[in-house]
């Protein structure tokens, strides 16, 4: 390896926004993330919509689409409301 051009290689610890955390060789020291693989639904194979400001939730108002978490939501938002 040439000198002084490597950047300090560290055991990176990271860590989700899940709770799950985990070692792995970075040039940082510490990573965190809002996703991981434990809990992303594309690895979890549960239908499970990462909204982060109902951002979703108001596309489908938007269309007129709507299934269970919409109706569920309204349900929420109308208790909430009162
Ligand atoms: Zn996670």
């Amino acid at each position: 390896m040439k000198k002084d051009i490597h950047p300090k290689y560290y055991q990176c610890k990271v860590t989700c926004a899940c709770g799950n955390s985990w070692i792995v060789g970075s040039t940082r020291k510490e990573i965190s993330l809002d996703i991981c693989s434990a809990c992303h639904p594309f690895f979890t194979g549960k239908q499970k919509l990462v909204d982060t400001a109902g951002r979703v939730e108001k596309f489908r108002r938007k269309y007129g689409i709507k299934d269970k978490t919409t109706e569920a939501m309204e349900k929420k938002n109308k208790k909430d409301s009162k």
